[in-house]
């Protein structure tokens, strides 16, 4: 089987591992549920594996995973890429001195933090998360790292719901999904 063969079927078998919640967590939101993706062997390292793979050979060194599931999944594409991995959390969670960004929700705001050491100057990063929606979440993380002078190679997701156009929210950058609904 040639590689193209091989990524078709593993995006086929991606995409029936991917759960559809209606309702959660609240009225009319579909929630992307990825834990039956997670459990399958194949479909966990195949996602892994494609997302990791554009990136190889271009010099990150961090690879950002956004509190929760981006950790997951940030976690073995930083050992895939032989970068080192940082975790991106809510308000309130790290330990050290932080770094914040506050961004729009539907109702009100939330806060996104990182250390303040966990990016150098310079540094090439890859942004990663499950779900990207409407764009916020990810556009917050992009100035936390360009606050410390870290340079944003992509952003890369597993899931993008095409239809709430999270792209606008992230002009002139490199947005690369898996799967698009
Ligand atoms: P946004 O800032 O609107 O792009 O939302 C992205 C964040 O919310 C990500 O961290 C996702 O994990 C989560 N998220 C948003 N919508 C969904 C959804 N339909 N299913 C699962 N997670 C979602």
């Amino acid at each position: 089987m040639n590689n193209n063969a091989k990524s078709a079927d593993t995006m086929e078998r991606i995409k029936t591992v991917i759960r559809d919640v209606p309702d959660f967590p609240k009225k009319g939101i579909i929630f992307k549920d990825i834990t039956p993706l997670l459990a399958d062997n194949a479909s966990f390292s195949g996602a892994v594996k494609s997302l990791a793979e554009k990136y190889r050979g271009l010099g990150i060194t961090k690879v950002l995973g956004i509190e929760a599931r981006g950790f997951i999944l940030a976690g073995p594409i930083a050992l895939e890429l032989g970068a080192g991995m940082v975790p991106v959390r809510k308000k309130g969670k790290l330990p050290y001195k932080t770094i914040s960004a506050t961004y729009a929700l539907e109702y009100g705001e939330d806060t996104l933090q990182m250390h303040e050491d966990a990016v150098k100057k310079g540094e090439k990063v890859l942004i990663v998360d499950d779900v990207l929606a409407t764009g916020g979440t990810a556009a917050a993380v992009v100035a936390l790292v360009e606050k410390l002078g870290g340079k944003v190679e992509a952003v890369a997701v597993l899931i993008e719901l095409e239809f709430l156009h999270g792209r606008a929210k992230l002009p002139g950058r490199t947005v690369d999904s898996l799967i698009k609904y």
